[in-house]
């Protein structure tokens, strides 16, 4: 892996990062998984935290206002 690929991967983190604790400042409108502010999506599929996405779509939208 090249150098320019691992600070590309960092930058993508932190923008994961930076989206999963705006979305988590409001609580998820997503029916079934709803969790409250604070808290990390569930992914709905298998019942873990939510992994692939920083939080439900709804809710980095809501989040957006
Ligand atoms: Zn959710």
């Amino acid at each position: 892996m090249s150098w320019q690929g691992n600070q590309r991967d960092a930058a993508a983190r932190v923008e994961f990062v930076t989206i999963r604790t705006s979305a988590e400042a409001v609580p998820c409108p997503e029916p079934g998984c709803a969790a409250p502010a604070g808290t990390t999506c569930t992914n709905l599929l298998t019942g873990d935290p939510l992994g692939y996405l920083p939080a439900h779509d709804k809710r980095i939208k809501e989040a957006r206002g």
